[in-house]
């Protein structure tokens, strides 16, 4: 079977830039910094992108600056695990569907494969995928606390390389994660 792209977020979803954290004000060593702001690797990011990566095809998509990811991804040295690299450039205001014309910032995973049953997009943000929101995954927010949100993750996304379609897949295996709407959504 080809292989499935899996296409993550940064902020929130892998690691968490501020001095309002947890993990900051409890002393811990910082894992990067941007303009001279701490920031902290989700735990278990690593081990997830390193154990996915043989099965699956990686890709990061941030809202986030090319500058901010790069700097994130070689502090960290997790740029190694990314086929493909998507930043705030590349986002776009689209109809959030055609019969909803309100636009919002979308990111378009189709960009990064075209085929609809190849390609996930792990977000904590429901608006950035409100238009493909069968590709899509929503993980609770990572805020600089200890979580065991990417353990729980990684169990649902390894059998999907076995599905062929992975917006099948996601029903069996990732219900907990499927989008759905939050009373915030549309202001
Ligand atoms: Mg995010």
């Amino acid at each position: 079977m080809d292989k499935k792209t899996l296409v993550f977020d940064l902020d929130g979803t892998l690691v968490y830039t501020d001095t309002e954290s947890y993990f900051f004000k409890s002393g811990r060593k910082k894992d990067y910094e941007f303009a001279e702001i701490p920031g902290f690797v989700r735990p278990g990011a690593k081990e997830l992108l390193n154990e996915l990566e043989d099965d699956f095809d990686l890709a990061l998509f941030t809202a986030g600056t090319q500058d901010y990811a790069e700097s994130i991804l070689d502090q960290t040295s997790m740029r190694k695990n990314f086929k493909i690299i998507k930043h705030r450039e590349d986002l776009k205001r689209e109809p959030i569907s055609e019969d909803f014309p309100l636009k919002e910032i979308q990111k378009n995973v189709f960009k990064i494969e075209n085929d609809p049953k190849k390609v996930l997009l792990i977000e904590d943000t429901p608006l950035f995928c409100v238009s493909r929101r069968e590709n899509c995954l929503i993980i609770p927010d990572f805020t600089g606390h200890p979580d065991e949100v990417l353990h729980e993750l990684k169990r649902c996304l390894k059998p999907l390389k076995n599905e062929s379609d992975i917006r099948e897949g996601i029903k069996k295996h990732c219900s907990k994660f499927l989008w759905r709407p939050r009373k915030s959504l549309l202001g």
